[in-house]
């Protein structure tokens, strides 16, 4: 494993004007581009053992670089490994390392951005899974730069909410390192002082768990942080089953202003001279306490605000009163319902 990264620095001599003498120089090269790298093997196991049974399955790891989570999940015998790496320098490593499997393995190597690479294609042979019945057998593991990651999670979470991408299998489930802080505001329960609008968008659509943390001191070069390592298990049913751009709308607003009372956050959904009437309004259909502030309120209490907003904007999307009881509806009334339904469905 040493003598594939000593590869990685010679190729890293290529890439500058100026040869690039010292072994300190290459590893501030490296930390230019947020690379830490995993040297040590049992740490890079732990993290292939968290992803669970991945014999005979598929895995896509993202950010491979001079692969030590890659040799791990080889080890572990997948059907096919696709690595998706943005940076070209580690290609003659990672082709390296698919010779060495060959026969064994199949490793596919896709030199391209992760924020842009398409499952559906690179996995097309794998049959397509209830969403309802057990996960599909595909596996995403990674340890990306943070700024990466946190930027990944949000958009593979709207994903889960379509059903698309890698989550057009199933529910696949997702292995990923973040800075210790950011993976413990993912998992931060109520009342938690960590917990935040990233804790509720990732607690909605997944079951996730912070299973361990790796030094700072186990990378190379070493960041000035810890790393947490979290599993996301897509859920059957999400906590909140409407659009993500609602639920994250709402979220933002809501933490907007975390230090104070809920409504206040709400209140700027509103237009001014109404917002602290409909602002309270909400919190009373949501059967929610509006001087609770953003931390405290549950996942529950956030869905049935959820639901609240979202049932009220169709009313006053149709223009009808929704304190009005359902036969006090006219039949015009009715139909604009519909009409509005449908237009908020298809957001
Ligand atoms: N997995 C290796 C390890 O643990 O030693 C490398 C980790 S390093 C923190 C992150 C890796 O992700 C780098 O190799 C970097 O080039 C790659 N990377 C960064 N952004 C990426 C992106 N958008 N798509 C794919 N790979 C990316």
């Amino acid at each position: 494993f040493y003598s594939m990264f000593a590869v990685k620095q010679e190729t890293f001599l290529d890439d500058f004007d100026e040869p690039v003498k010292t072994l300190e120089k290459q590893l501030r090269a490296i930390k230019q581009l947020s690379q830490n790298f995993l040297m040590d093997e049992r740490i890079t196991d732990k993290i292939v053992k968290t992803a669970g049974y991945i014999r005979n399955h598929y895995v896509c790891e993202v950010g491979p670089g001079p692969g030590g989570i890659t040799r791990s999940i080889i080890n572990r015998r997948p059907k096919k490994l696709v690595v998706v790496e943005k940076d070209n320098r580690f290609l003659p490593t990672l082709e390296l390392l698919k010779e060495s499997c060959e026969g064994h393995v199949n490793v596919e190597i896709e030199i391209g951005d992760i924020l842009t690479y398409n499952f559906e294609r690179g996995f097309s042979e794998i049959p397509k899974h209830n969403w309802y019945e057990a996960p599909p057998p595909l596996h995403i593991i990674g340890n990306l730069p943070f700024s990466v990651s946190t930027y990944l999670i949000i958009k593979w979470l709207k994903e889960i909410s379509l059903k698309t991408s890698a989550w057009a299998y199933g529910r696949t489930p997702l292995t990923l390192t973040f800075q210790k802080e950011v993976a413990e505001r993912i998992v931060a329960p109520v009342t938690d002082k960590q917990r935040c609008r990233l804790s509720l968008m990732c607690q909605t659509w997944c079951h996730v768990e912070h299973r361990f943390t790796i030094p700072g001191k186990a990378f190379v070069p070493k960041p000035d942080v810890d790393v947490g390592v979290v599993t996301f298990y897509p859920r059957k049913y999400p906590l909140v089953n409407l659009q993500f751009d609602v639920v994250e709308k709402l979220l933002r607003t809501i933490f907007n202003m975390r230090q104070k009372y809920s409504l206040r956050g709400v209140e700027n959904l509103f237009p001014e001279d109404l917002k602290s009437l409909l602002g309270k309004r909400l919190f009373m259909l949501a059967d929610v306490d509006y001087t609770a502030r953003p931390f405290e309120i549950t996942n529950e209490e956030f869905a049935r605000l959820c639901y609240a907003y979202k049932g009220k904007r169709l009313f006053m999307l149709a223009d009808v009163d929704y304190t009005a009881r359902p036969f006090e509806i006219t039949n015009e009334e009715f139909a604009r319902l519909c009409y509005a339904y449908k237009a908020l469905c298809k957001e």
